[in-house]
């Protein structure tokens, strides 16, 4: 399983397609995208192979944001409605995640009543919650760091709000996850491996850390908000 997600100049869905290729190493049994151009968001998700994927996107799709996704099933079937990216209900947020949440049941028994699922997911549950959250704080960010503080388990996740198609929400606990630096774009990937072809120069990611990813800027920070300063390093592997 593996996650990629990409900001910056219109080459994302490449970017997206050619790094889920290199995560395929991992093992996966399903996988999707979603990209967000001028206000429109699009979701492709398919079961089975990247190749499959593929074919179902039309390769001249110009989008400067997306993220995408290889899942490994632990929670519901290998299936077109399971892949990833969930959704949230009004369609604000979309998100990907690796890993495997253990309160799940919980946090749908506490925050989702009325919500109605489309998938069998322990990850469609996080998507929810931060809409639910978001709509009593009115903060994209603060709804975010919440959710995270609510979660028990794994995750490595990537989030997109489709009102701001400058920046893609990361955050990681047990679960691979780090950021590329480019020369105006930034991207995340659960390995270093995938992205090659774009960049050689990442920053890790620590537990529990959320981390803004915009064209030209990355900021990390605890889940309280406290900032975070670290070097990037440079990946030595041949691609
Ligand atoms: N637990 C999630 C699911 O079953 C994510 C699995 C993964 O890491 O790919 O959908």
């Amino acid at each position: 399983c593996g996650i990629v997600g990409y900001i910056g100049s219109n080459q994302a869905v490449s970017v997206l397609l050619n790094g889920l290729e290199k995560l395929e190493y991992r093992g996966y049994d399903s996988a999707g995208i979603a990209t967000l151009t001028e206000g429109s968001l699009d979701i492709y998700k398919v079961k089975g192979r990247i190749q499959a994927l593929k074919d179902q996107i039309d390769s001249n799709i110009e989008a400067e944001l997306g993220i995408g996704h290889t899942r490994w099933a632990t929670h519901g079937e290998p299936s077109e409605a399971n892949a990833h990216p969930h959704q949230s209900q009004s369609g604000k947020f979309t998100l990907v995640h690796n890993g495997v949440i253990e309160n799940y049941q919980e946090i749908k028994e506490e925050f989702l009543t009325g919500v109605t699922l489309k998938s069998d997911t322990d990850t469609e549950i996080i998507v929810h919650l931060i809409e639910r959250l978001f709509s009593d704080v009115e903060d994209v960010l603060v709804a975010f760091q919440k959710a995270m503080s609510l979660l028990k388990g794994s995750y490595a996740i990537a989030l997109i709000d489709r009102e701001n198609p400058d920046l893609i929400y990361v955050a990681k606990n047990k679960s691979p996850l780090l950021v590329g630096l480019g020369q105006g774009f930034n991207l995340v990937a659960s390995d270093a491996m995938a992205t090659l072809r774009e960049t050689d120069t990442y920053l890790e990611i620590e537990d529990k850390e959320i981390v803004l990813v915009s064209r030209d800027n990355v900021s990390i920070q605890k889940l309280d908000g406290t900032k975070v300063i670290r070097d990037s390093y440079v990946a030595e592997i041949d691609p």
